[in-house]
């Protein structure tokens, strides 16, 4: 994220964000309108038929042999497909591998709040016993300005103690008995999240209901990480770039809201129908993802596109009908340079939505992008560099995951990258020139003024106006020296393999270095020294 002290002084730097909105109802609602969400439980919840609909019996019988009948998914797995375009659904195959979030909750705008469950469906897969099961609970933080609230705990049916710390921003169940290795746990945490009101030059802008759209980020409680070498992610949360850490799970989401509000979210609508005559109930899938965007919109313009699969949408204040469709014409384009140059986005939807940031540009949910409603009006290259920076943190943060409060370059240098990566696919290669040099000028006079840092430096370390010029300068152009290092067809190479092999996994900065020497076949640990583990003085390219 950029301050806005920083966003004063740096027209084009920008920030990370993702998620999904209103789609066509895919059928009624199979729930009675007597029911309330919170108490039904994720198996009870709307049994839809959500599968893609298979395609029709030809008249006349195929001469070919039939494939092999693939494994059926289980219900609840089968149920997301989609949430992905038809090329990727295979990879659902691999939900063996990922927790299950099942949330059914309550929207009341007259109070801002979400009243709820949320049901984690969790395997204990960290090869260590667990005696206790941690939560971020991120609304808590003093930066978001609103709350959290944690109002029940169970695991595997039975109440659990519980407590927090961190200033309530990270919740501890502690187990009855040990969770084995291998061994599933079922957790249902009843939740109420308030956000404020009008309060983006404040606090957060993601969560906070301005400008028609009230933005719900990090709304429920999201287990932390476990990790071999430090176990459960227990640090205190730190305000500087991007909060979330967390791993890919499926969410299955039930969101009861007062009719004249569009829900957006990360993933897609699988049911939407009336509950009463002022409320309904509208049902979400996401696929394979890092976290579940929810914001509810009133007011707002949208148009919308298809590419490669994906639909776009782009929601916009109906007085900026030009940058609306704008927005919309950038992501299409940034969709198409990055799966081009990238590996496919596997995702049916992906969404871009005109939002009070004020203290940021941009930020990156999964299938989301929010971005500040200032560059929608102020013309210049602001709002296409601003999108396609957040478009890119779908594939460098939702996709391959890193941690974003230990290793942000990760992530951010790679969006940053993207910003050349965009202008050349849009052949303006003067304007990918520019955006290099942007970052040669900032790192070369954060250098000269004693701001140099090694890239794996964390959030926590860059402190003293260095966070910016080192994660977002620095970042950047290692990738290109990294690039220029490769030559074109080694980059290509290296770029493709890293979102291959780390799609849908939790990385750390070795793992980019192994893909990179593996695919090039070369040495590259004094490139990697000097950039990322030490702050060597490199050569600018
Ligand atoms: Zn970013």
């Amino acid at each position: 994220m950029i301050t806005r002290t920083l966003t004063a002084l740096l027209a084009f730097a920008l920030l990370t964000g993702g998620c999904a909105p209103t789609a066509a109802p895919a059928s009624a609602s199979a729930v009675s309108s007597t029911e309330v969400p919170a108490a039904v439980s994720p198996t009870q919840a709307p049994a839809i038929a959500a599968a893609r609909p298979t395609a029709a019996p030809t008249a006349s019988p195929s001469a070919t042999p039939e494939p092999p009948a693939e494994p059926a998914l289980p219900p609840e797995v089968a149920v997301q497909a989609p949430a992905l375009i038809p090329s990727a659904e295979g990879d659902l195959a691999g939900a063996g591998a990922w927790d299950r979030y099942t949330i059914i909750a309550a929207l009341s705008p007259g109070e801002l709040s979400v009243r709820g469950t949320v049901t984690l469906d969790m395997v204990n897969r960290y090869g260590v016993d667990l005696d206790q099961i941690y939560f971020h609970l991120y609304p808590n933080h003093p930066d978001f300005g609103g709350r959290l609230d944690v109002t029940s705990a169970t695991v595997n049916g039975a109440q659990v103690h519980s407590g927090t710390q961190h200033g309530d921003t990270l919740l501890h169940l502690d187990l009855p008995a040990p969770l084995a290795p291998g061994e599933s746990a079922r957790v249902v945490l009843g939740f109420t999240a308030r956000t404020p009101r009008g309060a983006s030059d404040e606090t957060f802008g993601a969560y906070n209901f301005e400008a028609g759209v009230w933005s719900m980020a990090n709304f429920y409680p999201i287990l932390a990480r476990h990790t071999a070498d430090i176990g459960w992610d227990t640090r205190p949360i730190v305000s500087r770039g991007d909060f979330t850490v967390s791993s890919v799970a499926l969410y299955d989401v039930t969101i009861d809201a007062p009719n004249g509000w569009a829900l957006l979210s990360t993933g897609v609508t699988i049911s939407d129908g009336p509950v009463n005559e002022q409320v309904h109930r509208q049902r979400f899938v996401s696929g394979p993802q890092r976290e579940f965007y929810l914001g509810a919109l009133q007011g707002l313009a949208q148009a919308e596109a298809v590419v490669d699969g994906t639909r776009i949408v782009s929601y916009y204040q109906a007085k900026n009908p030009r940058a609306g469709q704008e927005g919309l014409a950038v992501a299409e384009r940034s969709l198409r340079a990055f799966n081009q140059r990238y590996g496919s986005y596997p995702l049916a939807e992906l969404e871009v939505v005109q939002s009070a940031l004020t203290q940021f540009l941009g930020m990156e949910y999964p299938g989301v992008v929010l971005i500040e409603q200032k560059l929608y009006t102020e013309g210049g290259r602001g709002l296409e560099t601003t999108i396609a920076h957040e478009i890119a943190h779908q594939w460098w943060y939702s996709q391959v995951g890193n941690d974003a409060q230990g290793e942000a370059w990760l992530d951010e240098g790679l969006a940053s990258y993207s910003q050349v990566v965009y202008y050349e696919a849009t052949g303006e290669p003067e304007k990918a020139a520019a955006e290099l040099q942007f970052f040669r000028n900032t790192f070369r006079n954060a250098r000269a003024a004693g701001r140099d840092a090694p890239l794996s430096s964390s959030p926590a370390q860059l402190s003293g106006g260095r966070y910016y010029p080192v994660i977002y300068a620095k970042g950047p152009l290692f990738f290109q020296a990294l690039r220029d290092q490769l030559g074109e067809q080694g980059f290509d190479a290296f770029i493709h393999a890293y979102y291959s092999a780390f799609r849908y996994q939790d990385i750390v900065g070795d793992d980019l270095l192994r893909v990179a020497q593996d695919s090039c076949g070369c040495d590259l640990t004094q490139l990697y020294d000097d950039w990322v583990r030490t702050a060597a003085p490199v050569a600018i390219p």
